[in-house]
């Protein structure tokens, strides 16, 4: 007989400007500590949408993991850039730079990070707003891809223990700073302004899926353990 308590709910939280959807799936869905993972915001990330859905896959396969957890995983929240391998979604907006933050700023419009016409003005990242709202975190993970060795654990808000459990399992180098300016994202949306621990994950882009994997599945197993014993809520 299945286990009810710990089986996975599929939910649809938006649909892209191209009308594409926008899912997560949540396991354990009734418990409060729950962790929320992040992939594919930049569309040519895809390293970061093959983790998220080998995890819900890990997940699916043992409950165990899901029995003190609510894991919330949103693999893919620009679909229409993966789509074309771009980074941005088909308004050529980055989403990780829209985020309605005290920063942010449009930049360029043809630059690769345009932060949009306006705060909060694409859907994808309304998805990403409604998700939060949802199921509030108590740490959240989201994934990217970084070149030129500059992969790592990088938090936003209080993280930096969270950064260091997962530098133990993954051995990334821990960042306060990406090495730039980045108004309007996620991490400071999430970490800075709304206390939430946060992790911006860059999986190292030299780095095989396989590979990605395999380092990161006990990082990740790690942050479910870190959620439930913290104390912040
Ligand atoms: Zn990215």
């Amino acid at each position: 007989m299945p286990d009810k308590l710990h089986s996975a709910v599929s939910h649809q939280l938006g649909v892209s400007v191209e009308n594409r959807p926008i899912l997560a799936t949540v396991f354990n869905k009734d418990c409060q500590d729950t962790v929320t993972i992040f992939g594919g915001f930049h569309g040519d990330e895809p390293k970061s949408v093959h983790i998220c859905r080998e995890f819900i896959k890990l997940l699916s396969q043992h409950p165990a993991h899901s029995r003190h957890t609510r894991w919330v995983i949103a693999p893919l929240i620009n679909p229409d850039g993966y789509e074309r391998r771009h980074r941005r979604n088909a308004h050529k907006v980055d989403i990780n730079r829209n985020f309605p933050t005290e920063n942010w700023t449009p930049g360029k419009r043809n630059s690769r990070m345009f932060g949009g016409p306006s705060p909060g003005s694409e859907p994808e990242t309304s998805a990403v707003i409604n998700l939060i709202a949802a199921y509030p975190p108590h740490v959240i993970i989201t994934i990217h891809s970084i070149s030129d060795g500059r992969f790592c654990n990088n938090y936003d808000g209080p993280a930096k223990s969270l950064a260091e459990i997962m530098h133990q399992h993954n051995h990334y180098p821990i960042t306060s700073s990406i090495g730039y300016a980045t108004p309007g994202s996620f991490g400071h949306w999430a970490g800075v302004e709304k206390n939430i621990p946060t992790i911006t994950l860059e999986l190292p882009s030299h780095h095989s899926p396989k590979k990605c994997w395999q380092d990161n599945r006990p990082a990740l197993l790690a942050v479910g353990a870190f959620a439930q014993h913290s104390q912040l809520s």
